[in-house]
């Protein structure tokens, strides 16, 4: 028998199931700080013009505060703000000691550069850690608030005890918000990590040999059976919308009986990215009020 006709029992990660699990740990924490006297932290979300999707994202997002006893205020602006007015708006939040964590909402309109807002952002704010400064202290190992989905990536297999320390780990995908900063922590956790990308050379052997694979690149589908490892965790982070459906760049179907760990593109990796937001606002508030 092959090893590919090995039949692997298959774990399907439940994203909705640990983030409800990590943000009541949050909530806790949020209780005992309130409990003692000090102020609930707060997330400020801002949104640049109307666009639905990202409407949708930030409810989410708000309810997902309001849900572990953490404020969050919401700036909508409208679609034609102009840059200037828009960091304007950021330095104020800056100044306002009442605010620990500051998040825009992206994509941006065309005009409004998005490297120039991450920057505008204060780094003791960077809830989404977006800012050149804290990317710089992820490289350097130092980083207290960190990518978000990363975050949520190590968080799912840290539940399901994927070992980490000298596992090959491929990433597909060079982002600076996915596959950069998930490269780094699973190097910091000690496997061995590729990074590829679209100019990556024989993608499919090179996935072949990861214990771990991330794949980061919204292209649908794009990982098939023969590119996982058997007995591989699968980390799916792509969400594309192909014929009003929500797809992966993992072939699902074809990855169970395969891969040991697989995450669904509903109810993966999405919330634990939230729920990470809420960790990086937590800890920046901790961290500068010193609590
Ligand atoms: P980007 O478009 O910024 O980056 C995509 C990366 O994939 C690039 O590095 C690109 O390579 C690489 N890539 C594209 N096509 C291929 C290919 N055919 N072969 C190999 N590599 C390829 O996307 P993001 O990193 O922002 O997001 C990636 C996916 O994750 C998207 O589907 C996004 O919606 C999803 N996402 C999901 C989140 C969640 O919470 N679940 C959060 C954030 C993102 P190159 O650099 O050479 O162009």
């Amino acid at each position: 028998m092959s090893d590919h006709d090995e039949k692997i029992e298959t774990e399907v990660l439940d994203g909705l199931g640990l983030a409800n699990q990590i943000r009541a740990e949050l909530a806790e924490e949020i209780e005992a700080l309130v409990a003692e006297g000090h102020r609930a932290p707060c997330l400020a979300v801002v949104l640049v013009g109307d666009d639905p999707a990202s409407r949708s994202y930030i409810k989410g997002k708000q309810r997902a505060c309001s849900r572990i006893g953490m404020q969050s205020i919401e700036h909508l602006l409208p679609g034609d703000t102009s840059e200037p007015k828009l960091l304007e708006l950021i330095d104020q939040l800056n100044r306002d000691d009442d605010i620990d964590g500051i998040l825009v909402q992206l994509p941006l309109p065309d005009g409004i550069s998005a490297a120039r807002v991450a920057e505008a952002v204060s780094p003791e704010k960077d809830a989404d850690a977006l800012h050149p400064n804290t990317s710089g202290q992820l490289l350097a190992g130092t980083a207290t608030l960190i990518s978000c989905t990363p975050l949520g990536v190590m968080a799912a297999l840290n539940h399901h005890e994927i070992p980490l320390e000298g596992a090959n780990a491929v990433v597909i995908g060079r982002s600076n918000i996915v596959g950069k900063p998930v490269s780094l922590l699973l190097q910091q956790s000690n496997a061995t990590v590729t990074m590829c990308h679209s100019r990556s050379r024989d993608l499919s052997e090179i996935c072949r040999q990861a214990d771990i694979l991330v794949a980061a690149t919204g292209r649908p589908r794009m990982v098939k059976a023969d590119w996982i490892k058997p007995g591989a965790a699968v980390i799916d982070v792509g969400v594309t919308e192909v014929d009003g459906k929500l797809v992966g760049d993992v072939d699902f179907e074809a990855a169970m009986g395969r891969a040991r760990l697989i995450t669904p593109s509903r109810r993966g990796i999405g919330p634990l990215t939230i729920t990470m937001l809420l960790r990086n606002t937590l800890r920046a508030y901790r961290d500068r009020k010193h609590v």
